[in-house]
């Protein structure tokens, strides 16, 4: 495996802005009123408010709008889908192109790294201790929430570090682990204390239940789903969070097939596939239907076709193969039932979608007890996730306060 190669896994691949290229940028914006940029942010970021400070040259206050309104600004910046956010409804679309408000954003939080500016302080303690289960975005910004209103809050997670899909799903080449880091930093600056390596199942949450005043549930979806197909249980038939995760955490010491076959048609599997081709295998994509009508975004598919990545549509996945209980291929059957692809394969990779894990599954909000994040809204972005912690721990307050 080249060290060329390893880099283009590990470095970030996006160009950023300088001071003054973000200012040429933000001079573009009409300084809307009411503006469209704001309203369509599920976090409420609020690039009105920013890109208006920048093109007054206000960089500090541009930066501290971000990060007073989105716990996890750096991240967002990164890879929020502003296409379909608050770039779609720039009112510069109509004009000529839309202000690049992703850009904009990821330059001040760059600036605040850079300059060490805080912007956060807890004015005043408040009684009440809560518990938030699982530390991805969604419990990230409920406890940032809580801890600034001044409550006691502790995070209880299962994996060793936090970042929940940040740190172990999303590819390093889109979202730089340093950028996740600093984020949370800002979080553990307010005290929320973070305990790692613990999985709560629903006996657990009952204790936790009496120990706390309130409870907060963010875990995610982290079971993959599996096609029920004759050689599912073949040594390198693998799950797509599976392997970002070994991906993300041995690198080059991870288990990588020569030729990898990533099936799905989604962003995971979109990543699954980037990661595995930018470690050094051979690696296509197969899908069921067209890739026109694929769920992943556009961008990404065109980041795959422009890495050169075969993309092999309107084939399901029949059987696999196996020798000596590893996998040597895979059969696959064509939506015209009546072709039939076989291909080799040393890895298969299943990417087509997760669910809650058995362990958290059946946990309902309901009495001191909130939840938020993927595990209610089936899988959506981080930016959902932030908006979806930040409303509960506006729920938590007025809970307590009752
Ligand atoms: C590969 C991949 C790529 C993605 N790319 C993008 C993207 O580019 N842009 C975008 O906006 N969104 C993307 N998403 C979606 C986005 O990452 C999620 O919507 C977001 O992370 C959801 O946040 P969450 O806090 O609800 O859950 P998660 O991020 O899943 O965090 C849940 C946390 O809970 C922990 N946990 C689970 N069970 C327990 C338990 N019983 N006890 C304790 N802890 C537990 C987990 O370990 C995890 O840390 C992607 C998702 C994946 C899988
Ligand atoms: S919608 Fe576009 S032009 Fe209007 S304030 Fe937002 S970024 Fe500026």
């Amino acid at each position: 495996m080249s060290k060329v190669i390893k880099k283009a896994y590990a470095e970030e691949m996006k160009q950023g802005y300088n001071l003054r290229t973000a200012m040429e940028e933000a001079s573009r914006c009409l300084l809307c009123h009411d503006a469209p940029c704001s309203k369509s942010c599920p976090a409420k970021t609020d690039p009105a408010k920013f890109i208006r400070s920048l093109r007054f040259r206000n960089i500090k206050g541009a930066a501290e709008t971000i990060r007073e309104n989105n716990p996890l600004a750096g991240c967002c910046a990164e890879v929020c889908p502003y296409g379909q956010l608050c770039e779609q409804a720039c009112s510069r679309t109509g004009i000529d192109k839309p202000i690049e408000i992703g850009k904009l954003q990821k330059f001040l939080v760059e600036m605040e790294k850079r300059e060490g500016m805080e912007f956060l302080h807890v004015e005043e303690k408040r009684d009440g201790k809560i518990a938030c289960v699982g530390a991805g975005p969604a419990s990230l910004a409920c406890a940032r929430e809580l801890a600034l209103f001044g409550y006691d809050v502790t995070i209880y997670e299962s994996n060793e570090k936090a970042g929940g899909v940040l740190t172990y799903g999303i590819v390093p080449s889109r979202l730089p682990q340093e950028v996740v880091d600093f984020d949370i930093a800002t979080i553990e600056k307010l005290g929320v204390t973070f305990k790692f390596n613990e999985t709560i199942d629903a006996a657990r949450l009952e204790e936790l239940k009496a120990e706390y005043d309130a409870v907060f549930v963010g875990t995610g979806l982290w079971k993959s789903k599996v096609i029920d197909i004759p050689g599912k249980d073949l040594d390198g038939v693998v799950s797509a969070i599976d392997f970002l995760k070994d991906a993300r955490l041995n690198k080059e010491n991870m288990t990588l097939g020569d030729t990898v076959l990533v099936i799905g048609g989604g962003d995971v599997a979109m990543d699954c596939v980037t990661t595995a081709k930018q470690l050094g295998a051979k690696a296509t994509i197969v899908y069921r239907r067209t890739i026109e009508e694929a769920p992943a975004d556009i961008d990404e598919v065109m980041a795959v076709q422009s890495m050169g990545i075969p993309i092999i549509q309107e084939f399901a996945p029949g059987e696999i193969i196996g020798s000596k209980g590893h996998v040597t291929a895979m059969k696959f059957n064509g939506r015209d039932n009546e072709s039939e692809l076989t291909m080799k394969a040393d890895q298969v990779v299943f990417a087509i979608g997760q669910a809650a894990c058995d362990t958290t599954k059946d946990i309902k909000a309901g009495g001191k007890v909130f939840t938020g994040g993927d595990m209610v809204n089936g899988g959506k972005t981080v930016v959902q996730a932030v908006a979806e912690g930040k409303d509960a721990a506006a729920m938590i307050a007025a809970y307590l306060n009752k």
